[in-house]
């Protein structure tokens, strides 16, 4: 990353940069983390190092605030996040799971120390909802509990302006019937598939971008409740309620007009993103689509009792790894596509992770390994995996056809028109994915093929 970039990456201060770099600011002499809350200091002041002990080295004094110790490297796990609101509030969803709802709010803001104005606060903001709202929804879970439970509201905070058109258009061009549904009033229905230990929760959610303002409402099937843990970071991955707009609209806003707030489409399910990545190699989004609905009705299972108008499940690794080549045939699925997707599902029964986890670049870099190691995933899946089921907010799928038309690359020679294409996009580093999908739109189709 060179200064500009990094300075861009600064002024969103969003978490997919901790560890990447530090600041140092020459005016006051203290070195940062990118996510650091302090006032953005000047371009000039600013000195950008890979590593905390460069900036050590030249005298700079690590943040009090951020602290530059904390920060994730590869050699260390991941902090999650400087602020420690989002470690209480997990701490106090933790307590409330585990009295099943049976602490109040005001016992368990006692238990940890904090007032209970506090906690509501930080719990609304880390999961959508007042915790006594969930505490009682929690209760009802539990198997003395008065069934049926009601579907819970949430209301995920973002930061404005948000593209709602933009992302809910994306979803319905490739929505899969019966497993993804938008309705007339804007709303985006989907089942879900999430496991903690080895149960396995299946439900629906709905988001309403419809209704949407500074939060963006999404109720949720209450079979869902017992993972809200795991099921919120999903929704905001996959709705990219994290991105800080400003940043990203600063830099691409020149090239790009008309495309404030646009996020890039996330996925709520990075094996399930992965399969259709590749029946979409080289056909339209349209075919891909077919395709990917035959699959989920001859391998995908049903959501029982379900209230949406959605009823069924994209199948799961374990469910595709067991399909033979000539059932994966009989779909209309080619010989190429059919070894990639078992290779696929093997390899994600082997601990391949595609998860919407925040990873640092050297993480991405070995995800993206993995999946090119599988026979029928080139860069351009891979690229595409990277950007909206790893988060990578600087991937560049450079071969993309789609991508060439638009940036007016494209050319005879297929490496020309990819070394032009990656050429070009030097400057929207390091929000490239931003710029992929803003430039698939100039061409009123954002769909892409495999060119390699
Ligand atoms: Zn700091």
């Amino acid at each position: 990353m060179n200064d500009d970039t990094c300075y861009s990456a600064m002024q969103s201060r969003d978490a997919r940069f901790d560890g990447a770099f530090f600041v140092g600011v020459t005016s006051t002499g203290v070195y940062c983390r990118p996510i650091c809350k302090v006032r953005i200091p000047k371009f000039e002041n600013c000195r950008f190092f890979t590593h905390a002990a460069v900036a050590e080295g030249l005298g700079f004094r690590a943040c009090l605030r951020c602290r530059p110790s904390l920060a994730p490297t590869d050699a260390i796990m991941r902090w999650t996040n400087e602020d420690a609101s989002k470690t209480l509030a997990q701490q106090a969803l933790q307590l409330i799971d585990r009295s099943s709802g049976e602490l109040s709010v005001v016992q368990v803001a006692t238990k940890m120390g904090i007032s209970d104005r506090h906690l509501r606060r930080i719990f609304a903001a880390e999961w959508g909802l007042a915790p006594q709202a969930y505490s009682k929804t929690r209760l009802a879970c539990e198997p003395h509990g008065a069934w049926p439970v009601k579907p819970l509201l949430l209301q995920l905070p973002l930061h404005l302006p948000y593209d709602h058109a933009h992302m809910l258009k994306f979803f319905a061009t490739r929505a899969i019937e019966g497993v993804e549904h938008i309705d007339e009033k804007s709303r985006l229905w989907r089942t879900i598939r999430l496991s903690q230990g080895r149960k396995v929760h299946k439900g629906w959610i709905c988001a309403d971008f419809g209704a949407m303002g500074s939060t963006l409402p999404i109720t949720i099937g209450s079979s869902l409740v017992p993972v809200l843990q795991q099921l919120v970071p999903l929704l905001r991955a996959t709705f990219d309620l994290d991105a800080q707009p400003k940043a990203i609209d600063a830099l691409l806003l020149a090239d790009f007009p008309n495309t404030a707030g646009q996020r890039v489409p996330g996925c709520f399910d990075g094996f399930e993103l992965t399969v259709r990545a590749i029946l979409g190699q080289q056909i339209t989004v349209q075919a891909a689509r077919t395709l990917a609905l035959r699959l989920v009705n001859r391998f995908g299972e049903p959501l029982k009792n379900s209230e949406a108008p959605v009823h069924r499940l994209f199948p799961s690794a374990a469910g595709l790894a067991r399909a033979s080549t000539n059932e994966l045939g009989e779909l209309g699925v080619n010989r190429a596509r059919q070894t990639a997707i078992l290779g696929l599902a093997l390899a994600v029964q082997n601990g391949l992770d595609l998860s919407n986890r925040t990873r640092t670049s050297t993480e991405l870099q070995v995800t993206r390994n993995g999946l090119l190691a599988i026979k029928g995933i080139g860069e351009w899946t891979a690229a595409y995996v990277a950007m909206r089921a790893l988060r990578d907010p600087d991937s560049f799928p450079a071969g993309d056809v789609a991508l060439q038309n638009a940036l007016g690359t494209r050319q005879a020679s297929i490496t020309k028109s990819a070394k032009d294409a990656e050429v070009q996009s030097a400057k929207w580093q390091p929000w490239r994915s931003y710029a992929v999908l803003r430039a698939w739109q100039r061409l009123e189709k954002p769909n892409s093929k495999e060119s390699t």
